[in-house]
């Protein structure tokens, strides 16, 4: 039917389409089901298609065949809505009709879009029954599927099952790791593949998926062997490839070597090259290079976009340069760059840290969108810090319209009237709190010694050596005592005991890391920490504090910036 083929390749509008099909009607092509399909695939996916025409013309074939089937569920696994793509496949099986490979593929792209955790192993078990299983696509895509869906465990069963694993399957479940939260298995997985097949090569997509969970990490030696293994195999000529390891340098907080990568780059930098390193500038806190990044940029032709407007108003805020971020959010305005709440809630957060509360409350009233809940969080949090009793009650009042249950932003209003003394409303805040369900994210902080990555959770007692770690942090916090430090207790509730506070703060997660880097690490190296949460003022205190006492650098990565504590002080002055 390659007549039907030519046709359909000329066809530019949906009205075209349509005299096509009048066409193929008059002359009675259309009753064959081969030039009928064709027809339905091309209807379904191209731009100059509609989906809906496809169903309609698909409810009026008396006894669709497979591939007809097949070119509406792969129009609808495409389409806003895959999960109806299931729903079809379903529909398939009724009316007795056999899927092939394609149909399964199609389904499992639809499972994959619909985050369909329950129907993904279904399909799967029909792959088996109908004997599709051998198909190293069709378990790509199964794999992917697993992967989207969040169900890491049956995506590495998959893999581990498939006889023939083609780079495509370790690219997808690499990824799929890194994306999913669990970058040291992606990392693990690399080094397997790098092990175990010689005759197979890393490409530049299994790197993306190595650096961007080394990133997570903050796994700065990983990181490394990734990069040297990209320019032994000159990887390093993709500008997508050169543009992550900027990313993974940045985030390592190895500031010097993603500047390296930045100016030696063979390829040509693209926007997303320079954005990415004006942020890495501004997560460390460096607002004026990153500034200067961000104007260089300009020099050198490449237009800013929003992206590049937020790093750069986030360098501000890190570096608390409040009138350069005012001009640049202006500035957005004037070249009819479009903000987003990211931009909001940098400069909320910039106005908030530096006491500007009433400017910081106007840009959020000044929003064409309705505020986030980490905005009202931000000004929150600043009103907090500046005592200001009004402005906290509005954003908490905000938070509980928004259905808020993290935890944080009651604590904070609570000790906010605490120490106003205001113990009334202290109650009917931990009131509120009961009746609802409020959850705590739970901390957690990652180090790297020796190659290895170690997780530790707040009170954790999971690492072999724990009784090392907890007895080195009660010498730590013996020590530090005479350093006149106390600890500062309201970053907890107030209703629990001083002793029992202490306790609660004494064995954050990054405050375990630290002491497991100062056990096992030589005397005068660097610890490098990384936190999925900010880092608390009280962990702030103590760890400037062992810089000094037992003279380590400590880099801390927290959710939002770089902290580098050197002989007392820390890089952020204060400033997060
Ligand atoms: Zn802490
Ligand atoms: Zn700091």
């Amino acid at each position: 039917m390659a007549y039907v083929d030519s046709l359909l390749s000329k066809c530019t509008s949906f009205s075209q389409l349509k005299q096509l099909q009048a066409h193929l009607i008059t002359t009675g092509i259309f009753q064959f089901y081969t030039s009928r399909s064709k027809f339905l695939d091309f209807c379904a996916i191209s731009p100059f298609g509609n989906l809906l025409y496809a169903a309609h013309i698909f409810r009026h074939i008396t006894s669709p065949c497979k591939n007809e089937y097949n070119a509406i569920i792969r129009g609808l696994a495409q389409s806003h809505k895959p999960i109806d793509a299931i729903t079809f496949y379903i529909s398939m099986a009724r009316d007795s009709c056999m899927p092939d490979a394609l149909t399964c593929s199609f389904t499992l792209k639809a499972c994959a879009r619909a985050l369909a955790r329950i129907e993904t192993p279904q399909i799967h078990a029909q792959v088996i029954r109908f004997g599709f299983s051998a198909d190293v696509l069709l378990r790509t895509t199964l794999l992917d599927a697993y992967s989207k869906c969040g169900d890491l465990r049956d995506a590495c069963k998959v893999f581990d099952e498939m006889c023939v694993r083609d780079i495509a399957s370790w690219n997808a479940l690499i990824a799929g790791l890194a994306q999913g939260n669990r970058p040291t298995e992606a990392l693990l997985l690399f080094k397997k593949m790098r092990e175990e097949n010689v005759n197979m090569e890393p490409n530049e997509v299994t790197v993306l998926g190595a650096l961007s969970a080394c990133s997570q990490l903050g796994a700065n030696k990983e990181g490394g062997r990734v990069h040297d293994y990209i320019k032994s195999k000159n990887l390093d000529g993709n500008v997508i490839v050169c543009n992550a390891v900027i990313d993974m340098y940045g985030k390592c907080g190895i500031l010097g070597r993603a500047y390296e990568v930045f100016n030696e780059m063979k390829c040509l930098r693209t926007r997303v090259t320079w954005n990415t390193m004006i942020m890495a500038l501004a997560m460390y806190g460096d607002g004026e290079q990153a500034l200067e990044l961000f104007e260089r940029m300009g020099r050198a032709g490449i237009e800013a976009d929003s992206v590049s407007y937020l790093a750069a108003i986030c360098a501000c805020n890190h570096a608390g340069m409040v009138e350069e971020g005012m001009k640049l959010f202006d500035a957005m305005d004037r070249y009819g760059v479009s903000k987003n709440v990211k931009h909001y809630g940098s400069m909320v957060d910039l106005l908030g840290r530096a006491g500007r509360l009433d400017e910081a409350y106007k840009i959020v009233q000044s929003m064409p969108t309705v505020p986030d809940a980490v905005l009202w969080q931000t000004l929150l949090g600043a009103s907090k810090t500046y005592g200001n009793v009004e402005m906290a009650e509005i954003a908490s009042k905000k938070l509980v319209e928004m259905g808020s249950d993290h935890c944080g932003d009651f604590v904070l209003l609570s000790n906010l009237y605490a120490a106003q003394g205001r113990w009334h409303d202290v109650r009917r805040v931990r009131e509120a709190m009961k009746g609802q369900d409020v959850k705590k994210v739970p901390g957690f902080s990652y180090i790297e010694v020796g190659g290895t990555i170690y997780k530790f959770m707040n009170g954790d007692k999971n690492n072999p050596k724990w009784e090392e770690i907890y007895w080195k942090l009660d010498e730590v916090l013996l020590r530090i005592r005479e350093y006149g430090y106390v600890a500062e207790t309201n970053y907890v509730f107030h209703d629990i005991g001083t002793e029992e506070k202490e306790n609660a703060l004494c064995y954050h997660s990054e405050k375990l890391a630290v002491s497991f880097g100062l056990i096992s690490t030589p005397d005068g190296t660097c610890i490098s920490v990384n936190k999925n949460l900010r880092i608390c003022g009280d962990c702030h205190v103590v760890i400037k504090l062992i810089s000094k006492i037992y003279k380590r650098e400590i880099i801390v990565r927290d959710r939002t910036r770089f902290h580098r504590f050197k002989d007392g002080t820390c890089s952020c002055k204060e400033y997060w």
